[in-house]
């Protein structure tokens, strides 16, 4: 089994990560970390809960400590954009923490805050600096940073970066970089266009793939309740009331949305808080920390605000909505069952977001379980409201919108795989949904995309 001894780490790293808890490097870090210290570009297929930061962080401030170099004025050694002020400020954190005997200057810039002083920082110049793509442009052109010194470029999440309209931010950037310099580009999935921009970003790398997206669904107890969306609110106080419950994420598709259901559990007695886009920095701040301390058990969270937060114990994820986008799905779930621990994904799942259910049943290669919550009225609406149901392509009939399936079970062998392929035509299709916190954005185009399960040749990172 590698240690991080056998990995080459220089002696004052060594001593954080013991100081840090870390007794064995993950499968994402014993794979990645003698690559890049010997400077190679690398594509690493992995989300958050893999061990990912420390992959990339620790041989930068290797490297970094070993060829010590003043900082550059206005400028950054090392540059990791990440899409959300969450995971940039998580990812500055881990690398101080790491960092703790190295004496290298990091700096940490994202919106929502004054430009100012992290101007200011800049003007002095760092050795590292993490910081979402907007910001970092606004200080481009406000001639506050200049790119021109960067050894090493750190890409994170990028297909998250996709989805909330970063790439052509990110295209921008990288002509500002030089041109000879290192390359690190992480993505949970691999849709066509995150695959056209690594090949355009990276030169030979190293591919290390982890915790594939369905492995990662496969290992969390997963059910589907079947409700009214009018019923899901109550349906949600009853499913908390119950004592296995504890560290709670409840996920809405919606800023909106959060705040209604913060409210609807105030008048239950549930305190909650919720963090979502609208939030200002230190509400998000307080309401993680209070739910990180278990001061508050429950955090009502938005995708986009809910990305990349490492808590680490959160024993279920609740999908108050589905996710239109089936790889939101795998991301929300993999908030419980991190480092090998076990956990459950409750969704609620109306009418309406049958179709939801099928991408992700789809993309993760599974049925998941059900419940039917309905009242025997809406069943019987509903059974009339079908569709009248149209042959699919090559198969047999069935898998239309708002098509019941039986309770308690799922629906075993007898899922129609003609019905999933005659619905692939409304998979692109975006719910007319302009509330979403990415502004409704699906991808689109995404006939070349494939679950990463396929591209795995690694076991999940577990027993951490
Ligand atoms: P990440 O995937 O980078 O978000 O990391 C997930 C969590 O795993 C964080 O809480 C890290 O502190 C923790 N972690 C990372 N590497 C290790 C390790 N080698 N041993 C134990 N915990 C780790």
């Amino acid at each position: 089994m590698t240690s991080f001894q056998d990995l080459g780490l220089a002696a004052p790293i060594l001593a954080a990560l013991t100081a840090e808890g870390y007794e064995k490097p993950t499968p994402i870090q014993a794979q990645a970390i003698p690559h890049l210290l010997q400077g190679k570009d690398l594509l690493g297929i992995a989300q958050t809960g893999t061990g990912k930061t420390a992959a990339f962080a620790l041989p930068i401030l290797d490297r970094l400590a070993r060829d010590r170099k003043p900082v550059p004025h206005h400028g950054c050694r090392a540059l990791i954009l990440s899409p959300t002020r969450e995971l940039a400020s998580q990812i500055a954190q881990s690398i101080r923490s790491y960092g703790r005997n190295l004496k290298l200057r990091v700096a940490v810039v994202f919106g929502g805050v004054s430009a100012r002083p992290q101007a200011q920082e800049l003007a002095r110049g760092v050795d590292i600096l993490v910081a979402t793509p907007g910001r970092l442009i606004d200080h481009l052109d406000g001639r506050a940073v200049n790119l021109g010194h960067v050894e090493v470029f750190v890409l994170d999440e990028a297909d998250q970066m996709l989805d909330m309209g970063f790439i052509h931010a990110i295209r921008r950037l990288v002509p500002q970089l030089p041109k000879v310099r290192q390359n690190l580009f992480f993505s949970a999935t691999m849709p066509k266009e995150i695959g056209a921009l690594a090949a355009d970003l990276l030169r030979d790398p190293v591919e290390v793939s982890v915790t594939p997206v369905a492995t990662t669904a496969e290992r969390i107890a997963q059910k589907v309740l079947f409700v009214e969306t009018a019923r899901k609110r109550n349906l949600l106080v009853d499913t908390l009331r119950d004592e296995g419950m504890g560290r709670t994420l409840v996920f809405s598709r919606t800023k909106h949305g959060a705040d209604r259901i913060v409210r609807h559990l105030e008048e239950a007695n549930i305190p909650s808080s919720a963090i979502h886009g609208n939030k200002s920095q230190s509400q998000r701040e307080r309401a993680l920390a209070d739910f990180r301390s278990g001061r508050r058990k429950i955090l009502v969270a938005t995708d986009i605000a809910a990305r990349g937060i490492d808590v680490d114990g959160v024993t279920h994820v609740i999908n108050f909505d589905l996710p239109n986008v089936p790889e939101s799905y795998v991301h929300r779930i993999g908030r419980t069952a991190r480092a090998g621990a076990e956990g459950s994904a409750i969704s609620f799942c109306d009418a309406e977001e049958r179709a939801y259910l099928r991408d992700i049943e789809r993309l993760t290669r599974q049925t998941i379980p059900s419940e039917d919550h309905r009242l025997p009225a809406t069943v019987a609406a509903e059974a009339t409201a079908r569709p009248p149901a149209k042959p699919a392509r090559g198969g047999k009939p069935g898998g239309g919108r708002g098509q019941a399936r039986p309770a308690g079970g799922g629906e075993g062998p007898g899922r129609s795989h003609g019905g999933q392929r005659a619905n692939a035509g409304q998979r692109g299709k975006p719910r007319s949904d302009s509330r979403t916190e990415a502004g409704g954005q699906r991808r689109d185009g995404r006939g070349g995309e494939k679950p990463i399960g396929d591209m795995s040749f690694m076991k999940p990172a577990r027993g951490r």
